[in-house]
């Protein structure tokens, strides 16, 4: 396996892990954008589904190695599994390759808990059972979140948490439960943006003194084909709240060279972003390697 490729932000090392590749129906992820615009830049195979990857940021500086989201790890039953095409996971192996195990990982930011950002903080232990898959790490959760997922109201919001409880529980002594923008350390801040779900964050990373900074924008900008306004997932629950936050974020990025990742983009871990004659372009890019 190759090393995940890395960036350096200011005094903050970014190395952009992977928990693998999956696939998802290709509608589900472009909402009202029409297949035929969406299938040139994500080609459907048969059964309507597009590649897509699980991209988990690992941010680090000294003794500090903060994950954001974890992927869906190895929690899927056997039906789950071929229906998105993944299996164990990579997670663990993309540390190992940076000389890193589970147990180094002292925070983990989930921006939501979906299952393919959340369900990696368990692993399925071979005597059956889940354990925490990060047993040092505090794990932080925007608290109406956490409530939501917990207690969910309706049974469009039952099916998105379904798995919750048994990502949770292992986990319970170490979730915090923030409230609106929280610094995680100094210079790695969780802001809520709403949209997708109506406490989704996204992780920003600043070094002020050097004038670098990072976000990972989780699902407000999945794919780099998401930098289009309009083009949001039709799991948004908010669709406009999406658009505001993506203008107001890849306008920051334009403005000041920002480095952004994408969720879910199977060739783009990170880029810059450039406004071309008022289109959103990708700058200087971090492109996924072959996995
Ligand atoms: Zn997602």
């Amino acid at each position: 396996m190759s090393t995940p490729p890395k960036i350096q932000i200011g005094s903050f090392t970014v190395a952009f892990l992977t928990d693998g590749l999956w696939r998802n129906d290709g509608g589900c992820m472009f909402g009202v954008v029409p297949r035929e615009l969406w299938k040139r830049e994500h080609p459907p195979d048969a059964q309507n589904r597009i590649r897509l990857n699980l991209t988990c940021p690992l941010i680090v500086r000294g003794a500090d190695a903060i994950l954001v989201d974890c992927g869906i790890g190895n929690r899927l039953s056997d039906v789950e599994r071929k229906i998105f095409d993944h299996g164990d996971g990579w997670l663990p192996g993309h540390l190992r390759a940076l000389g890193m195990e589970l147990g180094d990982v002292t925070a983990v930011i989930c921006s939501h808990l979906h299952f393919d950002h959340a369900g990696g903080l368990v692993r399925r232990r071979d005597s059956g059972g889940f354990e925490s898959a990060f047993p040092r790490a505090r794990i932080f959760v925007q608290k109406g979140e956490l409530d939501i997922a917990r207690d969910p109201r309706n049974e469009r919001l039952r099916a998105a948490y379904r798995h919750a409880e048994e990502i949770l529980a292992p986990n319970l002594a170490r979730i915090e439960a923030i409230d609106g923008p929280t610094e995680i350390i100094a210079g790695v801040t969780a802001v809520p943006t709403g949209g997708h779900t109506r406490d989704h964050q996204v992780c920003v990373v600043n070094d002020a003194a050097v004038g670098a900074s990072f976000a990972h924008l989780a699902d407000i900008v999945p794919t780099r084909s998401h930098l289009r306004g309009p083009w949001n997932q039709a799991y948004d629950l908010d669709a406009l709240t999406t658009m505001e936050q993506k203008s107001l974020y890849l306008g920051r990025a334009i403005a000041d060279g920002t480095w952004i990742s994408f969720a879910h983009d199977d060739q783009i871990f990170a880029a810059r972003v450039l406004n071309d004659r008022g289109r959103i372009v990708l700058g200087e890019k971090v492109p996924v390697p072959d996995l």
